[in-house]
């Protein structure tokens, strides 16, 4: 049986991006989101193999020390021609200064090396894995992707992380060009674009209710 979030969520992300994503994606949902930030919370290591796993541990970790239905999502960038690396490690491959610039140079470096110069060679994919957990241990999991292929140089300010690099599939834009309404895709709009908003798609179907 699935589980219904009725009123107040933890967010646990420490992710600026990430909590301002989810607040908007809550928004119509009347739930009111508190950050693991701002309950000074602390970060649970990620050791899990996957996304799913490494999602589950940061929500597991919140509803336990908050008593209160804790939300968490592990995301990253798959790219095929390097054997899906970043992967788990997106986040990391940009360093304790979280630069992305360097990050997104470092595959464009791997491509280069590899030979994949054209567009057919550089197929990737974002992952987001979502995870709610009660503090009696229920777990509600879902996961999406989004497919597309890696431009180089990075184009558009907008977004964050890899944004600038990631074309999706069918879009002659990057995510970096998108304002985040686009790049998300929610309904009415669209039926979600992003790997974020297609998981919370499915995330709202079991789990929530608009008011
Ligand atoms: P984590 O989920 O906190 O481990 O971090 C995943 C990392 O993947 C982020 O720090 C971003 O660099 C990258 N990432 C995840 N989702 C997106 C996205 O929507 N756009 C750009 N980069 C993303």
């Amino acid at each position: 049986m699935h589980r219904r979030i009725t009123d107040k969520l933890v967010i646990a992300t420490h992710n600026p991006g990430k909590l301002a994503e989810m607040r908007e994606l809550l928004a119509p949902y009347g739930i009111a989101a508190v950050s693991a930030g701002e309950l000074g919370l602390g970060e649970p290591d990620e050791t899990g193999n996957d996304f799913r796993s490494n999602a589950a541990i940061k929500a597991i970790a919140a509803a336990q020390a908050t008593k209160l239905p804790s939300f968490a999502d592990d995301s990253g960038i798959v790219v095929d021609a390097l054997d899906g690396a970043p992967g788990i490690y997106s986040a990391r491959w940009a360093g304790p200064s979280k630069d992305f610039n360097a990050a997104m140079a470092q595959i464009e470096r791997l491509l280069q090396e590899r030979g994949a110069t054209t567009p057919d060679k550089r197929t990737a994919h974002f992952v987001s894995a979502l995870c709610v957990a009660w503090p009696d241990d229920h777990l509600e999991e879902v996961e999406a992707r989004v497919d597309g292929t890696l431009v180089w140089p990075p184009r558009g300010t907008a977004g964050f992380g890899y944004d600038p690099m990631f074309l999706p599939d069918g879009h002659d834009r990057t995510f970096g060009e998108m304002e985040s309404i686009e790049k998300h895709g929610l309904p009415p709009l669209g039926l979600g674009l992003s790997h974020r908003a297609r998981a919370f798609v499915k995330l709202a179907e079991i789990c929530l209710e608009p008011r």
